[in-house]
């Protein structure tokens, strides 16, 4: 018999094939590539401190060749455009345009997921993202890759009232919808040990 990890590793592996295959799809009727969309979806949820080029190379582990061809053809598209940071004329930030976002909207994929995820009892849905979220934090830091997590979950993270958060790395305030953003420079909270007898 197959152990829990093994299967667990099949089902992600399967679904993930699926996934892809759907996103293959969408694309196309879009005259897009997936790599194209996940370029969108990454930038529809990355906060303003990770919509780099260099951010994008990390999270989908691209070559950097691959991922400014990528951004090319979208701005020329006009699904995303580029502009330089006012704070570090070096560093140049991507943005999704009204058209991008319109996109993604229209787009068929992850709807399967929804529909049947909202069917589960959401006890069961916490436990599944904990599980997986756990796998992938370890297998993450055992490659030595960035977290990308989302804010509200960094140990940088600090709450200073209601709707108010303040990022102690880059020392500057947080909106509410910001700290629901995923980040590059996400750290995972330092566990505290339980209190000794
Ligand atoms: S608190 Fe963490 S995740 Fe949020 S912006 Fe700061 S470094 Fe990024």
């Amino acid at each position: 018999m197959k152990s829990q990890a093994l299967t667990l590793f099949d089902l992600v592996e399967r679904l993930s094939l699926l996934t892809r295959a759907d996103l293959r799809q969408a694309g196309a009727a879009q005259g897009l590539q997936p790599v194209h969309l996940q370029v969108l979806f990454y930038l529809n949820q990355a906060n303003r401190y990770s919509n780099t080029p260099q951010a994008l190379t990390e999270y989908l582990g691209l070559t950097k060749g691959t991922v400014s061809q990528t951004i090319i053809v979208l701005a020329r598209r006009r699904l995303l455009s580029r502009y330089t940071d006012p704070r570090d004329g070096r560093v140049v930030r991507l943005i999704l345009t009204e058209g991008g976002g319109n996109l993604l909207k229209t787009l068929s994929a992850g709807s399967a997921w929804r529909d049947i995820v909202q069917t589960a009892s959401p006890a069961r849905v916490s436990s599944a993202m904990m599980v997986l979220r756990q796998v992938l934090t370890q297998v993450q830091a055992q490659s030595g890759k960035r977290s990308f997590g989302v804010c509200v979950t960094c140990g940088h993270n600090q709450r200073l009232g209601p709707r108010s958060y303040f990022c102690g790395l880059f020392q500057e305030k947080l909106s509410s919808p910001e700290t629901r953003r995923i980040c590059r420079e996400h750290t995972p909270p330092v566990a505290t040990p339980p209190a000794q007898g």
